[in-house]
C-alpha cells in the first residue's frame, strides 16, 4: 500500500493534492510541495503538508490539513493530533486523535487518549490501552463535532432576506 507521505516521483503531472481544513472540514486542493495555505472556505492559515513523527516528540499539538504519521519507532505525548486527510499510528501514541478520514492503527501501535474518526482501521496486534473510540458518520462531524451547518437545502441567508 502506498502513502500519501511518499514522494510520487513517478507521477511528475500531478499538480495539485487534495487536502481537508482541519478548522471547517472542507476540502480543497494544494500545490503538492506546499507547507501552508489559507483555507478559501474559512480564510483561516493553515498547515497542509504531511507530519510525520520518526522518535520522541513531547507535548504541543499536532494539526495538519494532510495526513499525521507516528513510525514505529515513535513515540508521541502530545495534547492532539489534528488531521484533515488522516492518521496512521505505527509506534506509541499518547492523547487525543481527530481526523477528517481514516485512522489507521498498525499491528505495532499502542495508543491511550482518544480518537474520534469517520473510519478507525485497526491491525492485528495493535494495543489500544484506554482510549476512547469515537465514530461519527462524516469526516465533518469527526473534525467539528457536529454536523455540516448546511446540510438543509435552504440557506438562513434567503430567509433574512424575505424578513
Ligand atoms: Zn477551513
Amino acid at each position: 500500500m502506498t502513502h500519501a507521505s511518499e514522494k510520487p516521483s513517478w507521477m511528475p503531472n500531478l499538480p495539485t493534492r487534495t487536502v481537508r481544513c482541519y478548522r471547517c472540514a472542507n476540502r480543497f486542493e494544494v500545490a503538492p510541495k506546499a507547507m501552508s495555505a489559507s483555507c478559501p472556505h474559512c480564510h483561516r492559515r493553515i498547515v497542509v503538508s504531511d507530519i510525520v513523527i520518526k522518535q520522541g516528540h513531547w507535548g504541543g499539538r499536532l494539526e495538519t490539513c494532510g495526513s499525521v504519521i507516528i513510525q514505529r519507532k515513535a513515540r508521541a505525548h502530545v495534547g492532539a493530533a489534528i488531521a484533515g486527510e488522516g492518521v496512521t499510528v505505527l509506534g506509541v501514541f499518547e492523547g487525543s486523535i481527530v481526523s477528517g478520514g481514516a485512522v489507521h492503527l498498525g499491528e505495532y501501535a499502542l495508543i491511550r487518549g482518544s480518537v474520534r474518526a469517520p473510519n478507525i482501521v485497526i491491525d492485528h496486534g495493535a494495543v489500544i490501552d484506554d482510549a476512547r473510540l469515537e465514530i461519527p458518520g462524516n469526516a465533518h462531524a469527526a473534525l467539528t463535532g457536529h454536523e455540516p451547518p448546511d446540510i438543509d437545502v435552504q440557506t438562513p441567508t434567503a430567509r433574512h432576506a424575505v424578513a
